[in-house]
């Protein structure tokens, strides 16, 4: 990782001055500000960040640095990482399923804000003797299909089940809240008063007024392709609450939607044949959501110029020898595209640096901050 005190003014001028053989992560400082004070000013209750979506360095310290107090952390090595930045910060231990030496770890490092899908991990947090103002979280899920990512099939009690969980934690004398996720990139702000309604008949089910609603991550990066309009989220959000008899106070966690639109990725062309391409990155590194969800939005640079001419349909590889590693569509690239060719995506800062393999020994890359993108 390669950190410059005097940013580049954009990835063009970075790549024209340097030439560089690994691929490039972009860090635009600015838009990471500008998207953490929409969240702060926008959002009607706490911000915290989701530290998967983007655990590097760099990102915590500048969210730190830019007023953030909070942080969704799932295991104590993000602890770890969030307290060596910002030692102050609020820590909310998400990860519905933790091991009692987990929780210890959690306890130790002041954790007081926890989630559970099941009774037996309340169980497990009562038993590891969690303070009686701590806040426990009922995490549930719906049946509903929409979002690219259903986080539905691993986490998230049924309603029937999170009502009588969310007696249970009343009953134990917790701090009682309500959490769900919609579902990663959400385009549909109305996703949230779906869970938001249901929310409130789960509180209802149990007679339990619950202090607060964790409306957790799902906020989507530019890259839906329709646009961002992040006030619409807060609006339907804070309108959809009113539905509770007390309002609760809220509190959202994004990851993606905080981070993604602030870094691009370079990568470089290593060979051209009839029809594919191979390039310095693939599914094993920084691609590696290609699969499961992204909508490809890249620009190609040649030697001095933009690629902009007529294209065709390549089928696209990564570096390693895995027969695997293949972007699984097609991409329309340019006829005239050359190996050392960069192809430039958009909207890269999510979920790329915590999930890079060392696979073949590639998964090194530079990270290099810019002005803009
Ligand atoms: C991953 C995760 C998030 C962040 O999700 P995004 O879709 O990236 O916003 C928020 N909350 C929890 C509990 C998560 O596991």
């Amino acid at each position: 990782m390669l950190q410059r005190p005097e940013p580049y003014l954009d990835p063009v001028s970075y790549l024209m001055k340097h030439n560089p053989e690994l691929p490039v992560h972009f860090f635009a400082v600015d838009a990471l500000r500008e998207r953490l004070g929409a969240f702060l000013s926008g959002f009607p209750g706490l911000v915290t960040y989701a530290v998967k979506a983007n655990p590097s360095d760099e990102v915590l310290t500048h969210l730190v640095d830019g007023g953030l107090a909070g942080f969704d952390v799932a295991s104590p090595e993000e602890i770890a990482l969030v307290q060596s930045i910002g030692p102050q910060s609020d820590l909310h231990y998400n990860n519905p399923v933790r091991t009692e030496r987990e929780i210890q770890a959690g306890l130790r490092a002041g954790v007081r804000s926890w989630s559970v899908d099941d009774a037996s991990e309340l169980d497990k947090l009562i038993r590891q003797g969690i303070g009686a103002d701590h806040e426990v979280s009922v995490r549930f899920k719906l049946p509903v299909a929409g979002a690219h990512y259903n986080f539905g099939e691993k986490f998230g009690a049924t309603e029937t089940e999170a009502a009588a969980l969310l007696q249970r934690v009343a009953r134990a004398g917790f701090r009682t809240a309500l959490t769900f996720h919609v579902g990663t990139q959400c385009g549909d702000p109305q996703a949230y008063a779906t869970y938001i309604a249901a929310a409130i008949n789960i509180a209802k089910a149990a007679r339990v007024s619950i202090k607060r609603l964790n409306v957790g991550g799902g906020f989507p990066s530019v890259r839906t392709g329709q646009g961002l309009n992040l006030q619409k989220y807060f609006e339907v959000i804070h309108a959809a609450v009113s539905g509770f008899e007390t309002r609760p106070d809220l509190i959202c966690e994004p990851g993606r939607g905080l981070v993604a639109d602030a870094f691009s990725y370079g990568v470089c062309v290593k060979s051209v044949r009839a029809g594919r391409v191979y390039l310095n990155d693939g599914i094993y590194g920084g691609l590696s959501e290609f699969p499961s969800m992204v909508i490809p939005d890249f620009r190609v640079l040649g030697p001095d110029h933009e690629r902009n001419g007529k294209t065709s349909e390549m089928v696209v590889f990564g570096p390693t020898c895995d027969s695997l590693d293949q972007l699984p569509h097609s991409l329309h690239l340019p006829d005239d595209l050359c190996e050392g060719d960069w192809i430039l995506f958009r909207s890269m800062g999510a979920y790329l640096t915590g999930v890079t393999t060392r696979f073949n020994g590639y998964g090194n890359r530079e990270t290099v901050q810019v002005r803009r993108l």
